[in-house]
């Protein structure tokens, strides 16, 4: 169910982009909310702490990434239940990119549109030589689950070439993947 935002989006949504960028912990969003008149600052940090359950992880509708038990609390990464999806740093970035554009969605009041999220993992075995693991995912009966027929594993008896492509794939990913979250 999509509903209109109020302020209090706006705010979860500046603490989401600081959790995004792990350039600062929660110490810093308390100082920015002693320089800014946004008391709705401390409320998100309550409810951040509130939007977890009995789990320690966080329920999230998979859509919008807000959290199921803590309204206008939108939830990514690590902390969020995205059902199939992997806890990965490919993943975050993923959920991010949506998560800002539903929450977009939302204060332009549009419903947002139901996501198709990617995952890759990289792994280097040896200089050069790059092996991955991909899934695409899409919300399902509440939770976002495998696309089926997307994404595998890269094969095992792939060229040396091919290997040397993954290491190629892994190293710009991170590239890419730093300079979005650090610039
Ligand atoms: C060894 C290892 C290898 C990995 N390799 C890969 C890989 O190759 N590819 C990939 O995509 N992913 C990889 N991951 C997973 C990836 O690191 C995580 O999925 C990703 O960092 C999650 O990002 P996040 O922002 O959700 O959480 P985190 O990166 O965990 O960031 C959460 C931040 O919140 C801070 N924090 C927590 N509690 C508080 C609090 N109460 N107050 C203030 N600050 C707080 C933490 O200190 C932390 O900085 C790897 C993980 C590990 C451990």
């Amino acid at each position: 169910m999509c509903r209109p935002l109020g302020k209090g989006h706006l705010q979860a949504v500046v603490i989401g982009f600081i959790l995004i960028r792990q350039a600062v912990d929660l110490r810093y969003v308390r100082e920015l909310a002693k320089e800014r008149p946004c008391r709705l600052i401390h409320a998100c940090i309550a409810g951040i702490a509130g939007a977890a359950d009995n789990t320690g992880w966080c329920a999230i509708d998979p859509v919008t990434f807000e959290s199921r038990s803590a309204p206008n609390i939108h939830v990514i990464g690590d902390a969020c239940l995205a059902g199939a999806m992997p806890k990965s740093a490919f993943s975050a970035n993923a959920q991010a990119k949506a998560c800002a554009s539903a929450v977009a969605a939302l204060i332009a009041g549009r419903s947002p549109d139901a996501p198709k999220l990617i995952n890759t993992c990289y792994s280097l075995a040896a200089p050069g030589y790059g092996i991955s693991v991909a899934g695409v995912y899409q919300p399902k009966n509440g939770l976002l689950a495998d696309v089926e027929g997307a994404g595998g594993v890269s094969p095992a008896d792939a060229s040396r070439d091919f290997r040397a492509r993954e290491a190629d794939y892994a190293q710009s990913w991170f590239a890419t993947v730093t300079a979005e979250v650090f610039g």
